[in-house]
């Protein structure tokens, strides 16, 4: 069998490096290259970003009406649809995720293609008529070239969640996956060439980040907006180069999400929203309930339950669709969950269940107690299925400790008290509170993180003033009678 060469894909062709350079692609599951990776360099770069600028400088894309774009990225949605099976393996081999959850993360990725479109047709303008007898209005117009930067832990989702907004504004677009997961970034390049966008207004570039694709991208200056979403340390590098152009960026960084479960919550449902909180995806999801506060009153009880729930997550073979839960992205970041978990003794604390012996690249659901909250644990994003619990007394402790973090993206309350539920949803310091349920989106709302969280919101027409520059234009409609 030839071995699978994963390319460039540069102004509407697939293509290797211009030097040559590739890297292997792992499956993390069977620890075996599967795929080797073109390798970006500075030459690779320079061709995505002139057929990028081409394509938006010179058209027909981003003056092509809304409507047919839209039926454009239709097609595509289409073609994403009878390739899902394709586009879900892509991300399993590469980063080892259940295939029922890269089955669901590939109706994610088309449903911001087909939200995205429908919005660039129906949230085009706005009105403002004038006592003045003159009429103003607004115009979205497409921002230019846009970099977009994908995180491995939902390589197709992620990437779409970019990549969609600034196609259906106008723009031209260059993806970098990360260096894990660069297989559904291509696949995907090319069924939008199948489904008639033009050349060069969707470029995929391979590589790594410092000194690499991911900095060459962010530091030039043919770039008009940097949308990235990754750690929070990567955030600062590349707020750092955004700044230096002086153009927009957006940051949607890492998390360490409360989950808060109130004596009055119903049991049933918190226990199975907070498994999946911290266990889907292995816990390497930025919105993980990684921090357990559990009300004094129940702490016993969902414990027991919580734990039970836990151990009988079918653990297997990603390719499997019984599995629920399989191994850590890379051996590299097995390690450093890892070491999270060599620490716990010396912190005082307890593995109630869980740990690293289950074999390959395995982390088990991993539950620990009694750590202070000054430890590693509770402070750092573990990016892993590691979660810290802890018991709590009173509503105002609650929302102490869940605030207690440099980071912001979300928190999730379990009480059956409306007004309760109301309160923290206000008082949470985070881009998005979820009450009584998890995970749960609408595109139309504003999705984004304070503090080391990030910076900008995307969503709806978030999305939309951040990839595009909104224009004003005030015309005399009448004037004096005269
Ligand atoms: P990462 O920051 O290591 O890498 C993300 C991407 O940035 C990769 O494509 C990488 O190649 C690139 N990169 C790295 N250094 C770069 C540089 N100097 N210049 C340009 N590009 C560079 O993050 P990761 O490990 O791939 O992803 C996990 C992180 O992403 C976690 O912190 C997680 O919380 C966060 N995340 C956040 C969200 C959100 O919506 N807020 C969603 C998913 C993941």
């Amino acid at each position: 069998m030839t071995e699978k060469r994963i390319g460039h894909f540069i102004d509407g062709r697939e293509v290797m490096s211009r030097s040559g350079a590739e890297f292997d692609d792992v499956n993390p599951w069977t620890q075996e290259r599967w795929a080797t990776v073109a390798l970006g360099g500075r030459e690779d770069v320079d061709a995505a970003i002139t057929a990028a600028r081409r394509a938006f400088d010179e058209g027909p894309w981003p003056t092509m009406g809304a409507t047919e774009r839209s039926g454009i990225i239709a097609r595509l949605a289409d073609l994403m649809a009878q390739h899902r099976d394709e586009l879900a393996l892509a991300d399993v081999r590469d980063m080892g995720k259940p295939i029922a959850q890269a089955r669901h993360d590939v109706d994610r990725s088309i449903q911001n293609f087909t939200f995205f479109a429908d919005h660039a047709r129906v949230a085009a303008a706005e009105t403002y008529p004038m006592d003045s007898g003159h009429h103003a209005y607004s115009r979205y117009e497409p921002a230019g070239v846009v970099v977009a930067i994908a995180p491995w832990n939902f390589p197709l989702m992620l990437a779409t969640w970019k990549v969609a907004p600034a196609l259906a504004w106008g723009n031209t677009v260059i993806l970098k996956p990360a260096e894990d997961t660069p297989a559904s970034a291509t696949l995907l390049a090319r069924l939008a060439t199948e489904a008639g966008f033009p050349d060069g207004v969707l470029n995929v570039v391979h590589g790594f980040g410092p000194d690499s694709a991911g900095q060459f991208l962010t530091e030039d200056p043919r770039v008009d907006r940097i949308t990235f979403t990754g750690e929070s340390g990567t955030g600062r590098i590349i707020a750092r180069a955004a700044s230096a152009n002086l153009i927009p960026v957006s940051l949607e960084l890492g998390g360490k999400g409360a989950n808060i479960v109130f004596d009055d919550a119903d049991l049933d449902n918190a226990v199975s929203w907070a498994v999946q909180a911290i266990f889907r995806n292995a816990g390497q999801v930025c919105l993980a309930g990684s921090r357990l506060f559990v009300q004094r009153g129940v702490y016993e009880e969902f414990m027991v339950r919580f734990q039970r729930a836990a151990e009988a997550l079918v653990i297997g073979d990603p390719e499997d669709a019984r599995t629920e839960f399989a191994s850590l992205a890379s051996e590299e970041h097995y390690r450093k969950v890892g070491t999270y978990l060599d620490s716990v003794a010396e912190h005082g604390g307890t593995i109630v269940s869980g740990g690293s012996d289950a074999g390959g690249l395995v982390v088990r659901p991993t539950i620990l107690t009694d750590l202070g909250l000054d430890a590693p644990h509770y402070r750092d994003e573990i990016f892993g299925p590691v979660v810290v619990a802890r018991p709590f007394d009173t509503e105002d402790e609650a929302v102490h400790l869940a605030n207690d973090t440099a980071y912001g993206l979300n928190a999730m309350v379990f009480t059956e008290n409306l007004s309760r539920a109301h309160r923290l949803g206000a008082r949470l310091r985070a881009g998005t509170v979820w009450v009584n349920c998890f995970f749960i989106r609408d595109l139309r709302a504003p999705f984004g993180g304070v503090g080391d969280s990030g910076i900008g919101r995307e969503g709806g027409s978030f999305s939309r003033e951040f990839f595009t520059e909104p224009k004003a234009v005030v015309m005399q409609i009448y004037g004096s009678g005269d």
